[in-house]
């Protein structure tokens, strides 16, 4: 499904290097390689042993770096980020990398993730005394950092660390050392390669493929990684971890050309929807999917159904960002604008239109009546996850409960708001069991939060809307 038609949108993505003399020009191109991860800004700050220096702005990478601005960006070690801004909003004082000076020298940052207990941390560092330069819930690891009593520079990050909650991917650069941390549930996913003897490190392990980077290995929940002149180092900084990746990582953000921890995505999307079909067992003459998150689980469909897989939708590549409009009746233009029905494949036949969610059923409406206006004869919508029930506090950023169409619908209810002949969302046991982690527990390793309501952290009282605080338990 398209991301900015359905109202589900990733937070951001961050790339890093070290050791390498064309650390800013590996760090454009690892941050372009998770451009879907953020549109709406991107930043780097390089490292060259003495200063940090960055550049950063709104826009795409190709837009806010030109080759004789990338130049400039001289440097051994880099942070970058790509943003799509939610908490805090937009605008270019919350683009990062965060770049910070004091006397003690430079301190970059970048974030993926949004921290539960930004607020509650913002009005205690207030009240003592700190002046917030932006609005994004980042700057508070900065504050936090800054005024810790430790003397040592990764006890203070440890420190900081430890007050955060929530979901964090952190990148912090001084101009000696490049720390990586991932919060205790590992929320989102963080990778780490090495480009000869440099190391580099991806929210994406897509990025590493085009900046000629070997994997090395995930990135752990509640591990403080250190890269500096003496090499890497690893610790935790905290023990009290309980691994909880987000699922719709595999859904649907992640690049199907990416792995997380081990499992492929475009394997694992295909797999979903080869359960999926044995789960909703209908009888159709084609399968179809949703371009081009469930094309993947759409395959998995048609092979495991018997029936054709055939592309009954295209994508226009060629609609530029300034479609994207936030109003409603925007969104909805936008969906005619992005995707076409083929009026060859679908005409007088039974389509399986396969999607991998539904948040508000706004687009599953417009693409339903899209097919049936080409001539479809039937279609059977089939969704390879659950029905979104709850909002995520972890830096997706779906909708509130009202938003949510599942939130206050029932399945047949859905169906007959989105004109679908019939709906099969995709069981949380078949979800778990077509991802494929062989992790112990209930939820193998993975946040289902959106799904089942069961949150891996607690949720504070800020986090929530007011209408919020009833409903979650
Ligand atoms: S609530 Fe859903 S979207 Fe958010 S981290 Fe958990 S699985 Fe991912």
């Amino acid at each position: 499904m398209l991301a900015e038609l359905k109202g589900l949108n990733e937070e951001c993505g961050i790339f890093g290097v070290w050791g390498h003399e064309k650390a800013a020009q590996l760090t454009y191109y690892g941050l372009h390689s998770l451009q879907h991860r953020g549109q709406e800004g991107t930043g780097i700050v390089v490292s060259d042993g003495h200063a940090l220096q960055g550049l950063k702005g709104e826009g795409l990478v190709t837009e806010v770096f030109k080759q004789d601005k990338l130049d400039e960006l001289k440097g051994h070690a880099a942070i970058g980020h790509v943003r799509y801004a939610t908490a805090g909003g937009g605008g270019y004082e919350n683009v990062q990398p965060l770049l910070f000076n004091s006397q003690e020298g430079g301190l970059a940052l970048a974030h993926n993730g949004n921290l539960v207990n930004a607020n509650a941390l913002k009005h205690q560092l207030e009240r003592q005394g700190s002046i917030f330069q932006t609005s994004s819930d980042t700057e508070v690891l900065a504050h936090l950092i800054k005024r810790s009593g430790y003397i040592s520079f990764k006890e203070r990050v440890k420190n900081a660390l430890s007050m955060l909650k929530g979901a964090y991917a952190f990148l912090v650069m001084t101009e000696t050392e490049l720390m990586i941390a991932l919060d205790p549930n590992g929320l989102r996913p963080l990778s780490i390669g090495m480009i000869g003897d440099a190391y580099c490190v991806a929210s994406e392990t897509c990025a590493f493929d085009v900046v000629g980077a070997e994997f090395i290995r995930d990135v752990q929940p509640g591990e403080l990684i250190t890269l500096s002149d003496e090499g890497i180092q690893s610790e935790p900084f905290t023990f009290s971890t309980q691994k909880a990746i987000c699922t719709m990582e595999y859904i649907y953000f992640s690049r199907p050309d990416s792995n997380i921890h081990g499992i492929n995505i475009h394997t694992a999307r295909k797999n979903l929807g080869k359960r999926l079909a044995m789960e909703a067992q209908i009888e159709a003459d084609v399968v179809t999917g949703v371009p081009d998150s469930s094309i993947s689980a759409a395959i998995g469909f048609a092979e495991a159904s018997g029936i054709p897989y055939e592309l009954g939708l295209i994508k226009n590549r060629y609609v530029g960002r300034t479609f994207i409009q936030p109003s409603q009746s925007l969104r909805e233009q936008g969906v005619k604008m992005k995707l076409s029905p083929v009026r060859g494949v679908v005409e007088g036949k039974r389509v399986i239109m396969v999607d991998d969610s539904i948040v508000r059923g706004t687009t599953s409406r417009r693409i339903v009546s899209m097919l049936k206006d080409a001539g479809a004869k039937e279609v059977h919508v089939c969704i390879s996850s659950p029905p979104i029930k709850n909002p995520c506090y972890y830096g997706i950023d779906t909708s509130t409960h009202e938003e949510l169409i599942a939130s206050a619908h029932s399945v047949e209810q859905i169906r007959d708001i989105i004109g679908a002949d019939s709906l099969t969302f995709l069981s949380v046991e078949g979800t778990l069991a077509g991802i494929g982690r062989k992790e112990e527990g209930e939820t193998c390793g993975q946040c289902m939060a959106c799904f089942t309501g069961k949150y891996p952290t607690e949720i504070y009282p800020d986090t929530l809307l007011p209408h919020e605080k009833e409903l979650v338990r």
